[in-house]
């Protein structure tokens, strides 16, 4: 994309979602933190169900270690990976304790020290709690920068590094927002909604996903014509499709 389209590209989101935010609930810096931690392969709807009543209890390093990793792992055990999740969550919370007299630091290499936080996670707290101006790339933000074209990469570092050098201002600080909850509600993994998508003209998506209405008439149209292709045998018996043909008649599978 040019300089230009990638400016309306950002401008068409902010003008749909003015001040897009995560969607994961969290009271303070470290909440935030932690529900980052539990969101790893997890959607956040399920991160928001299991933290709810946690965090109305806890929302303080101290307050986690004095719960305990049992405790914990019972509370998020609906979330992928809640055994792994829960003693990170505990062990960053001593570390936070031991070596930053409980704050959330402000730096990725302070952040990235912690167990259980990636890059991605720093980023987000960066972002989200600090203001920085980071670019969390998450599968969503992965799937619409490659398929758009807007900053193609092999690699979540590979798409980051290209976000960092091409989003202009004044998108930069909720670029990653408007990435995630466009690639979440629109820019679906299994069928893109590209006919309600405000930036159809300028993604270099090939196979655009047309309209239900018109993707109900192909399936009409094409279930017909498979009715009409049987034929009928001289004992008066329909006589199916040959299977060579069956199969290459199959409706090709939308991206
Ligand atoms: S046109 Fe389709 S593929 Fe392109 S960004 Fe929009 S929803 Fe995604």
């Amino acid at each position: 994309m040019t300089r230009d389209q990638v400016f309306e590209f950002f401008r068409r989101l902010a003008e749909a979602n003015p001040s897009p935010t995560t969607e994961l609930e969290y009271s303070n810096p470290y909440t935030l933190l932690v529900a980052v931690v539990l969101s790893a392969q997890a959607t956040d709807a399920s991160v928001n169900i299991a933290c709810r009543p946690l965090f109305e209890r806890i929302d303080h390093p101290r307050q986690m270690v004095e719960l305990g990793e049992d405790a914990l792992r019972d509370a998020i055990k609906t979330i992928g990976l809640f055994n792994t999740k829960a003693r990170n969550v505990i062990a960053l919370s001593q570390a936070l304790i031991d070596r930053r007299n409980c704050e959330v630091p402000r730096t990725r290499d302070e952040l990235q020290s912690l167990p259980g936080v990636g890059r991605k996670t720093a980023n987000v707290v960066l972002n989200t709690a600090w203001g920085e101006e980071t670019f969390a790339v998450d599968t969503h933000v992965f799937r619409v920068c490659n398929r758009t074209g807007l900053a193609p990469g092999k690699t979540p570092e590979e798409v980051e590094a290209k976000l960092e050098k091409i989003v202009p201002q004044p998108f930069r600080r909720d670029a990653h927002h408007w990435l995630i909850l466009h690639g979440r509600y629109t820019c679906k993994a299994r069928l893109p909604e590209c006919w309600r998508c405000p930036v159809i003209d300028l993604c270099r998506y090939k196979p655009k996903t047309p309209p239900p209405e018109e993707r109900a008439r192909s399936t009409a149209a094409r279930t017909a014509s498979r009715g009409s292709s049987a034929t009928r045998t001289a004992t008066g018996r329909t006589a199916s499709t040959p299977r060579a043909n069956r199969s290459r008649s199959r409706p090709t599978r939308l991206p």
